[in-house]
């Protein structure tokens, strides 16, 4: 099965990583610092903290923030769960916003209407890799204490009107999932535009050790001394792991050219495809495409999607509506309340994207969703 994403992996990444486990640290070494200080030059210097996954890297950002029991979490329902999710791990409150019916990420007229005096953080996701616009959505919070969290899983490398991904909103967070633009097995990170929230994340990342001196209640304890002073948890990212991301970091440029290469491809082959419609991409966006999401028109994506499974493609459906998961449902969260990400959702379908997906293999997937898109209008054509 040809899949919808995976890693590219070199020698130069394994012999990073044989060099680090051989070296005095596993965790918590050099090649920590190196790696935060490698991803601060693509949030544009923006300072950044590793951690161990990109799920740990919302919780971080989170309780950064100070989200906590009351609180509301404005988050779009089109992404995946964890962006939600890791807010409620600290009590919040999420209140779902609607989808740009262009870039399916947070629509800003829909994050202003959602955002209330209690309002922590509203949360844009920058889908299949294409900036959300920030601009608009820095209006919609003007004027509340909220922060802005950009969840950029997707987009590491992407640019909004000339500026970098990591630097467009308050905190930003990165998944270094294999599937993701750049990997480190499990892994990722938060920017933060303030170094005080960034100390924060540090921090929370790090169990709530504080360690420097002129912040200790009882400075004269001694040398092994430390003081919790916020509860944290061990979220750090392993020094070995750190030496894979630096490595990954030298080709990630060519990762973000590869991709946007492979989809001028599908945009090139699929734009005049009855029964499909390509995505698109704002004038002021340079996105990383970490998906690509074709639209399966006429309600037939189930069919083209088991069409596509049983020809050897492992296309996907990125993503079920957060809201509908049976753990909101279950809150009081309705079906219904998010009309553009659900009727997205009803047509979407990724097709295979990574840096080394051949160009054969490419056009192994067009011809195989020309097939299933044929199939089925044969059987219609038939019936009629
Ligand atoms: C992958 C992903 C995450 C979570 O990252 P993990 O590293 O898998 O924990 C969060 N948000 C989005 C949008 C993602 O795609």
């Amino acid at each position: 099965m040809l899949p919808y994403g995976r890693q590219s992996v070199t020698d130069e990444d394994v012999a990073a990583v044989v060099e680090a486990l051989r070296s005095d640290w596993l965790t918590t070494g050099p090649q920590v610092d190196a790696f935060e200080a490698d991803l601060a030059k693509w949030t544009g210097g923006v300072g950044v903290t590793s951690v161990s996954n990109g799920t740990a890297a919302l919780h971080v950002a989170y309780a950064a923030a100070g989200v906590g029991p009351g609180d509301e979490v404005v988050v779009p329902p089109m992404t995946f769960v964890a962006t939600a999710s890791s807010a409620v791990a600290l009590g919040a409150k999420i209140v779902f916003a609607d989808v740009e019916d262009e870039t399916f990420c947070l629509d800003p007229a829909a994050a202003a209407a959602a955002v209330t005096s209690r309002t922590k953080v509203v949360s844009a996701v920058d889908y299949a890799g294409h900036p959300a616009d920030y601009d608009a959505l820095r209006k919609s919070v003007e004027g509340s204490d909220a922060l802005l969290l950009a969840d950029a899983a997707h987009s590491i490398g992407g640019m909004y009107h000339g500026r970098p991904v990591g630097s467009l909103a308050d905190l930003t967070t990165f998944s270094f999932f294999p599937t993701k633009n750049m990997t480190t097995a499990e892994g990722g990170a938060v920017a933060a535009l303030d170094p005080a929230v960034l100390k924060r994340a540090r921090r929370f990342r790090t169990i709530g050790q504080v360690r420097e001196r002129d912040e200790l209640r009882f400075p004269d304890e001694g040398g092994w001394y430390y003081e919790v002073h916020e509860f944290g948890l061990n979220y750090r990212l392993p020094d070995v792991l750190c030496a894979l991301g630096r490595s990954q970091l030298r080709r990630l440029g060519e990762f973000v050219a590869r991709r946007s290469a492979l989809v001028a491809r599908y945009d090139e082959a699929l734009a005049d495809l009855a029964g499909v419609a390509i995505p698109k991409r704002k004038a002021w966006a340079e996105p990383a495409w970490h998906l690509y999401p074709i639209r399966v028109l006429e309600g037939r994506r189930r069919e083209v999607y088991d069409r596509m499974r049983a020809a050897g493609i492992g296309v996907q459906v990125n993503y079920i509506p957060v809201h509908w998961h049976p753990a909101f449902a279950d809150l009081g969260y309705r079906r219904g309340s998010c009309p553009v990400a659900e009727s997205f959702y009803a047509e979407q379908l990724s097709l295979p994207l990574y840096p080394d997906l051949s160009e054969a293999d490419q056009d192994r997937v067009i011809d195989a969703l020309r097939a299933a898109l044929r199939a089925g209008s044969t059987r219609t054509a038939a019936a009629a």
